[in-house]
């Protein structure tokens, strides 16, 4: 098929929820791709921060494959090695006692939300459900993650959204104090806002609210669905910030680019969820847990988190001399390019026109590239985006 063939049947099948870009992919190795008529392509995007070691790394497939040829799935009624192992190095890497795993990140903020409104009901009974959030987050697409999303744009056309939600100014310490009252069980955030335009949370506030937290046995959801896997530069953001939450999430690139998602918690809230508490049929894949334990294995590395502290220094120390750069945010290989006159989406195809792939959060462009860029991929694709952004 070509690609005006596959383009024209992807519009006659597939429901028109994404506009996706002039380009169908077909392979790739490393950090570059190549599209269906042999066109290259620098990746600066992990598809959205999931590919965290590039395409087709040799361990990850080799994983993947061997597990696909001795066993894809055999459900939760039963222990698989892959999955306990993944379990236990997640666990002994972050000093969480638990884990859950489901399949994407809104199941596990679902998962996280179920955790924390159960801790609450067990302990103090009705009445204790509340959670707040911070405006401009993204939580997901279920019908409980948008409405837990500070974003107005998503609280739209399904009716009714799950109650309990309030959305308060990030960075806004007396607002959270002034929302956080009875009712309330847990504060969920993210470290640094991924779509909502690559915006880190400020430490000082941070400390302040995992303190208010704590005095108030308020549970600190941490929603490290994008900032997690080592994305940062530390194997979790909240490493930056110097706080341990209840409850962290994790999914985008612990699969290395096969679907995951994850719910850890502490000590505290380790016998929360019992048997038939929670559940999902896909959970603990083994190709998937054989997968991220790959990945596991090279990003709970300290010499590889510094690495990417440094491929993220570059990226930034090349961008600030560019003249129609205002400025960048975030941390690590998660970055936010604030424009001065360009709109994002323009830039976004120009790039894509010259062969490498960026994506937009809101305003800003956004670059989430494979954590295992290496420097030549990483100075060819900093060439064109260079080249877009002063034409
Ligand atoms: C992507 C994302 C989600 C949703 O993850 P899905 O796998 O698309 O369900 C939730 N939270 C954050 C912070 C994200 O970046």
């Amino acid at each position: 098929m070509t690609f005006e063939q596959i383009k024209q049947s992807a519009g006659e099948h597939i429901m028109g929820t994404y506009a996706r870009y002039d380009a169908c992919i077909e392979s790739g190795s490393g950090a570059v791709c190549k599209d269906v008529n042999g066109k290259e392509y620098i990746d600066f995007t992990s598809g959205i921060g999931v590919n965290s070691l590039g395409f087709a790394d040799p361990e990850w497939v080799k994983a993947v494959s061997e597990q696909a040829g001795k066993l894809a799935h055999i459900s939760n009624l039963y222990y698989t090695a892959p999955g306990v192992a993944l379990a236990k190095a997640l666990c002994e890497r972050t000093g969480y006692s638990r884990v859950f795993f489901g399949n994407s990140g809104a199941e596990a903020n679902e998962g996280a939300i179920k955790t924390a409104r159960k801790y609450s009901f067990d302990k103090y009974g009705e009445g204790r459900a509340d959670i707040v959030t911070l405006v401009n987050s993204f939580h997901g697409r279920t019908v409980t993650t948008l409405a837990a999303t500070g974003q107005e744009v998503f609280h739209n056309y399904f009716f009714p959204f799950t109650e309990g939600f309030q959305h308060v100014p990030a960075g806004d310490f007396a607002a959270l104090q002034l929302a956080a009252g009875p009712s309330v069980c847990a504060v969920m955030l993210e470290f640094v806002q991924g779509e909502g335009g690559v915006i880190p949370l400020d430490e000082g506030y941070v400390k302040q609210v995992a303190d208010f937290c704590k005095e108030r046995d308020i549970l600190l959801i941490a929603d490290e669905v994008q900032t997690g896997v080592g994305r940062t530069g530390k194997f979790l953001a909240s490493e930056h910030f110097g706080v341990t939450p209840d409850i962290t999430t994790l999914a985008k690139g612990l699969g290395g680019g096969l679907p995951i998602g994850a719910f850890l918690v502490g000590e505290k809230l380790k016998e929360v969820m019992g048997p038939s508490s929670h559940g999902t049929t896909f959970g603990m894949n083994p190709i998937v847990c054989a997968g991220a334990n790959v990945v596991m294995g090279r990003t709970a590395n300290e010499q590889f988190l510094r690495e990417v502290t440094m491929k993220g220094e570059k990226i930034r120390a090349c961008l600030t001399c560019c003249p129609e750069v205002a400025g960048t945010t975030g941390l690590g290989l998660m970055i936010g390019i604030q424009l001065k006159g360009k709109k994002s989406g323009d830039v976004a195809k120009a790039c894509l026109e010259k062969g490498l792939l960026v994506l937009t959060a809101k305003e800003k462009v956004r670059l989430l590239p494979p954590l295992t860029i290496t420097d030549e991929e990483l100075s060819r694709g900093l060439q064109i985006l260079w080249e877009v952004l002063n034409s």
